[in-house]
C-alpha cells in the first residue's frame, strides 16, 4: 500500500523551513500531499489560491509531492479522503514541542488511525517562521535566503501594493 502524508499548513508564506521539511519528508513517503488549510486564529497576508499557486511553484521539481486545499473539514477527514495514513509536521523549538503534542493527541483522539510523524527542523531554519519573516520585510530588512525565489518575489510585489 502507498505510504500517504498529508503535510498540514497555513503556509502564509511558504519559506524555506517548510520546503526542507517536504524534501525530507518525500524520502520516507511515497507521496507527501500539502494541504494549504486555514488557521482560523491567523489572519493571512496571502489568500489560499495565492497559497496554493505558490506552494505549487515551490515543489514543482519534487515528483511525488501534490498541493491542495479546503477549509472545511478537520485535518484527520482530509487525511482519510485522500488515504494518508500519516500527518507530516515539523518541531523548531520545545514551543513548537508543547502546540504539536496537543494538536497531535487530539489528532489521536478523532482518529486513532492516522498517526503523526515530526522532523525536527535543520539548524539553518529552526528560528524561522511565516510570520517573524512577515515582520521583518514590513520594516525592509533582508530574508530572501530563507524563502523560495517565487514566494520573495510575490511578497515584494503584495508589499508594492500594500504601499499604494
Ligand atoms: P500552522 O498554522 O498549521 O502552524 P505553519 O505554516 O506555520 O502552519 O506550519 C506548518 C508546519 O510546518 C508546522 O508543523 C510547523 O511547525 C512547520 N514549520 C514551520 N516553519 C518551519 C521551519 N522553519 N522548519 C521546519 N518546520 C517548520
Amino acid at each position: 500500500m502507498k505510504k500517504i502524508a498529508l503535510f498540514p499548513g497555513s503556509f502564509d508564506p511558504f519559506t524555506n523551513g517548510h520546503l526542507d521539511t517536504i524534501q525530507r519528508g518525500a524520502k520516507l513517503f511515497d507521496e507527501i500531499v500539502i494541504g494549504v488549510f486555514t488557521n482560523t486564529s491567523k489572519q493571512t497576508l496571502f489568500t489560499a489560491e495565492e497559497r496554493v499557486e505558490l506552494v505549487e511553484k515551490a515543489t514543482a521539481d519534487l515528483a511525488n509531492v501534490r498541493v491542495i486545499t479546503q477549509d472545511t473539514d478537520l485535518t484527520v477527514n482530509v487525511a482519510e479522503k485522500i488515504g494518508a495514513k500519516f500527518l507530516l509536521r515539523g518541531i523548531r523549538s520545545v514551543k513548537d514541542y508543547e502546540y504539536e503534542k496537543d494538536i497531535m493527541t487530539m489528532n489521536h483522539h478523532l482518529d486513532s488511525e492516522i498517526e503523526t510523524i515530526f522532523l525536527l527542523a535543520d539548524a539553518e531554519y529552526s528560528h524561522v517562521s511565516s510570520s517573524l519573516l512577515k515582520e521583518v520585510i514590513f520594516f525592509d530588512g533582508d530574508v530572501k535566503k530563507y524563502l523560495p525565489d517565487v514566494v520573495y518575489q510575490a511578497i515584494l510585489r503584495k508589499k508594492k501594493l500594500n504601499e499604494k
